[in-house]
């Protein structure tokens, strides 16, 4: 199955798996302090608050990004937004 890499900023994990991204650069182009393209690792959780990156997350059109709590509780408030695109 896909390959999953998790990066973490000590309150949320971030997850991405490769196999999923289809390079919509959404996540790039929404919050670049977080999501960096040209670097290794692309991911950097600490350039914004959690909140801002579960946003970003949940804006990933191809189910790439996913995140969960590191305390383990139930994430956050589900949107029930349906932004599409890519
Ligand atoms: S938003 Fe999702 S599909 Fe688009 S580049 Fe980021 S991880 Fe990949």
């Amino acid at each position: 199955m896909s390959k999953e890499h998790t990066y973490t900023n000590g309150e949320v994990t971030i997850v991405w798996k490769a196999d999923l991204c289809i390079h919509s650069r959404k996540c790039w182009t929404g919050l670049g302090e977080v999501f960096k393209p040209g670097q290794r690792p692309w991911i950097e959780p600490a350039g914004a608050s959690t909140q801002r990156i579960i946003d970003q997350v949940k804006r990933c059109p191809s189910g790439a990004l996913s995140y969960r709590m590191n305390d383990g509780s139930s994430e956050a408030p589900e949107s029930t937004g349906t932004d599409v695109g890519g």
